[in-house]
């Protein structure tokens, strides 16, 4: 097994990508702490080697008390995210400023919080893997409406790179995942409250080369091996995992 011997914690476990990896991670042999900030969304969430916590990662006293419990951990997938729609005339600044907290701000602390840890697992082991959520709407490509997403899931490949160039002689690995378009709760959601929802999944579906929307089960498998002794060699990158959209 993949991940056999790897403590392994993640964000946003309770739905979508989060919960996909989760259940691959676990199916690969690790010990998984799935957490989200619904415990609702935790409650079916079960498997070998897996526990559940609840934790929501902009709130610092929960931060501190899941670094108190997890112990050192050999991978941390910072998946926790949320899209924001809007140009930058029209964003709410409020939003703005939610984005950077949920997608950039949560994950300063949250990495901050157990890379001690992680540190002492390379110290030992010789290596541990950080994976955080970015997006193929990032630095990497302007879509429309995305002014506060884009831009935060940037920040995350720059917040990669740093944690990668600093911690590399220690041992420790850090590299972004970029999705394409996810069928998951969250772009359901955002497909309903379009103005016309079939129109929506239809555009979202266009914007895919591949000429479908990409499933969880398509980004598990990278997830796996980003935290996995495979990918050793690699670090700060940027993984697209979009279907050819920026071919
Ligand atoms: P989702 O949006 O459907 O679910 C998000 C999960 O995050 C939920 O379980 C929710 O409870 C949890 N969550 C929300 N706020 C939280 C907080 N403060 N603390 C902890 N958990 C919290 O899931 P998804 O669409 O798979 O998105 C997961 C990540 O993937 C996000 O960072 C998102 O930006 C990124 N992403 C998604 C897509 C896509 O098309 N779905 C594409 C690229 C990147």
């Amino acid at each position: 097994m993949r991940l056999e011997g790897k403590r392994i914690l993640i964000t946003a476990a309770g739905q979508g990508i989060g919960r996909a990896s989760a259940l691959a991670c676990a199916a690969e042999g690790a010990e998984v702490i799935a957490t989200d900030r619904d415990p609702n969304l935790l409650e079916g969430l079960t498997a070998p080697g897996l526990r559940s916590m609840v934790l929501d990662v902009t709130d610092a006293a929960m931060i501190a008390r899941i670094a108190a419990e997890a112990g050192p951990l050999d991978g941390l997938f910072n998946c926790a995210g949320m899209v924001a729609n809007g140009t930058l005339l029209d964003s709410d600044p409020k939003e703005w400023d939610f984005s950077f907290r949920l997608n950039v701000d949560a994950m300063f602390h949250l990495t901050r919080a157990l890379l001690p840890g992680m540190l002492e697992t390379a110290a030992q082991k010789g290596t541990a893997s950080v994976l955080n959520m970015s997006s193929m709407c990032s630095s990497i490509k302007g879509f429309v409406n995305r002014c506060a997403y884009g831009a935060s899931k940037a920040a995350v490949i720059g917040l990669t790179k740093s944690i990668a160039a600093d911690y590399v002689k220690q041992g420790i690995r850090c590299n972004a995942l970029c999705p394409g378009t996810v069928d998951t709760p969250s772009l359901r959601g955002r497909i309903a409250s379009a103005a016309d929802p079939v129109q929506a999944e239809k555009d979202f579906i266009a914007r895919q080369p591949m000429g479908r929307l990409a499933t969880v089960e398509d980004m598990a498998p990278m997830v796996v091996y980003l935290l996995s002794d495979e990918s050793r060699f690699v670090t700060g990158q940027a993984v697209f995992v979009d279907g050819g959209v920026t071919i």
